[in-house]
């Protein structure tokens, strides 16, 4: 298992080549923000506004388009959620990332200076609703009218499918609110994390998950063949 220290270094690896792009676009005034000289209270916040929306829809293409969930799944495999469960992406994803950065700088005109701090942030929140920090629900209720809390974010590591199709912000709930997607019906103790198909634990080593991606991919299913469903239930707030 990768540590927190080697987590942030692998992670730190995908700035590079944005940041040299943000400098570039920053000469050149290409992008949104680079064209509309706002003040700088508005650009930090349009920045952490735009860029957490980009990755909204960047997750939901990585459990929708086929391709990308071949690689994606590796990070669902893990079957208890930690930080650790934060730092287990496929190289393959990373990479993509790196696209999707370069990608999303270029558009919205992100100066380098905000893109770091955006990413800095980013990463937290990633840390922060992996972990298993079982904060009182009544915490977690208040910061899940803005964020995505470990409550939430647990239900999309669940093994029933539909559960893993919510739940796609990594660090506002709204984005997930807009398009329909939010789910807090799940008690925290009533989720089965990982992936129905790949729940072996010989199956997890690291050199096979490497190969995962490259490899025919199952149905979701259990490997007694059976389907995990649970009834959804009306849920205001987030469930205990
Ligand atoms: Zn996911």
């Amino acid at each position: 298992m990768l540590s927190i220290p080697g987590f942030a270094i692998v992670r730190l690896a995908m700035l590079p080549i944005p940041i040299a792009i943000a400098f570039w676009a920053g000469e050149r005034h290409i992008g949104l923000l680079n064209w509309l000289h706002l003040p700088t209270l508005a650009v930090v916040i349009a920045t952490y506004l735009l860029m957490d929306y980009a990755y909204w829809w960047w997750h939901w293409a990585m459990h929708m388009v086929p391709v990308f969930w071949r690689f994606h799944n590796v990070h669902h495999t893990d079957l208890d959620l930690d930080v650790t469960t934060a730092a287990r992406f496929h190289f393959g994803e990373m990479v993509l990332s790196i696209g999707l950065l370069s990608v999303a700088v270029i558009l919205f005109g992100i100066g380098p200076i905000m893109l770091v701090a955006f990413f800095m942030t980013f990463e937290a929140a990633t840390l922060f609703h992996h972990s298993n920090w079982r904060l009182p629900i009544r915490v977690e209720r208040i910061l899940n009218l803005i964020l995505v809390t470990p409550r939430m974010h647990g239900i999309h590591h669940s093994i029933v499918q539909r559960e893993t199709n919510s739940n796609w912000g990594t660090m506002f709930c709204w984005w997930d609110k807009l398009h329909g997607t939010l789910r807090r019906d799940v008690p925290q103790d009533a989720i089965t994390v990982g992936v129905a198909a790949y729940r072996e634990e010989d199956e997890l080593t690291l050199g096979k998950l490497f190969a995962l991606p490259f490899r025919g991919q199952r149905e979701w299913r259990l490997p007694n063949g059976e389907i995990p469903e649970r009834e959804p239930q009306p849920a205001e707030k987030l469930a205990e």
